[in-house]
């Protein structure tokens, strides 16, 4: 699928969790796509992780290719860390992203800005990512999947609020520089770090998107914060050896794609929300 993807024009493939690196065999699907850097079709092949098994991977990561990967990380505390990963270890999760480094992988950090739970450490996860030499993007948290409404404004922290928390300490230089991604950057004039803003909600990103995102059954949904989606799992084992079967189906798929996504936090209420979580597609 990702092979008639690529073949069809896609330049860039992030692959995405839950944790992309726990699926069984994973490293054989990177092995297999990197062919497509080989060739140049193409540009980029790169992953979003938790970092827990970085440590296992980074160095086969970066012999087949991959330069810059993205590490999910929303808290420096240990115990905040535990308490929301159900399962984690950060000192995992920063071995992980020592190893990404040593076999020369780019990091970027991505945090999701949540209020009452990581505002009291925005100075230190900016801090820590300049004196460990990472990359680092805030992004708006979106009303994806069940949650209970009033939880979810209470956790909602503007981008807008939080840029000028951080131009209480430092000077920020917008930059015009973009990766394709929706990510706005900064540099921080004092440090010269980099900082990326990803706002859905503040300043949404729709007019210039050219994302797309298929599930691990499948499903190619056309936009993150809309339903519409096409099930290509069912062509691939339909016609196996009718390549073009599946690629009309992408295409046309795609014709589908929506302008846009509808969230809106308004003191009253969440509008938007979208029933599948984060996880389920990615980020
Ligand atoms: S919400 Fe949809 S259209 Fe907007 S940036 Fe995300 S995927 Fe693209």
């Amino acid at each position: 699928m990702c092979s008639t993807f690529i073949k069809s024009g896609i330049k860039k493939l992030r692959v995405t969790g839950g944790e992309p690196l726990v699926r069984r065999d994973i490293m054989k699907f990177f092995k297999g796509i990197s062919r497509h850097l080989e060739t140049g079709l193409l540009k980029e092949l790169t992953l979003t992780t938790n970092g827990s098994q970085l440590r296992r991977f980074a160095s086969e990561l970066s012999n087949i290719g991959i330069r810059r990967i993205n590490v999910s990380l929303d808290t420096l505390s240990e115990d905040k860390f535990s308490e929301v990963t159900r399962w984690g270890r950060l000192s995992q999760v920063l071995d992980g992203i020592a190893a990404a480094q040593e076999a020369g992988l780019r990091v970027k950090i991505n945090t999701v800005a949540l209020k009452n739970f990581n505002e009291d450490e925005l100075f230190s996860i900016t801090d820590w990512c300049s004196s460990n030499n990472l990359d680092l993007t805030f992004i708006e948290v979106m009303p994806m999947g069940e949650f209970d409404q009033e939880d979810r404004k209470s956790q909602y922290w503007s981008l807008k609020d939080l840029r000028k928390r951080l131009e209480d300490k430092f000077t920020l230089c917008d930059l015009h520089e973009t990766t394709g991604g929706p990510a706005r950057y900064v540099r921080v004039k004092e440090t010269q770090q980099k900082i990326g803003f990803i706002t859905p909600l503040t300043h949404n990103f729709c007019e210039s998107c050219n994302r797309i995102r298929v599930t691990c059954t499948g499903d190619l949904f056309m936009c993150l914060g809309q339903e519409d989606n096409a099930n290509l799992r069912d062509i691939i084992r339909k016609y196996p050896a009718q390549p073009e079967m599946l690629k009309e189906a992408i295409c046309s798929a795609i014709i589908k794609k929506p302008k846009g996504h509808d969230f809106e936090y308004s003191r009253m209420n969440i509008k938007g929300q979208m029933s599948r979580h984060m996880s389920h597609t990615g980020g």
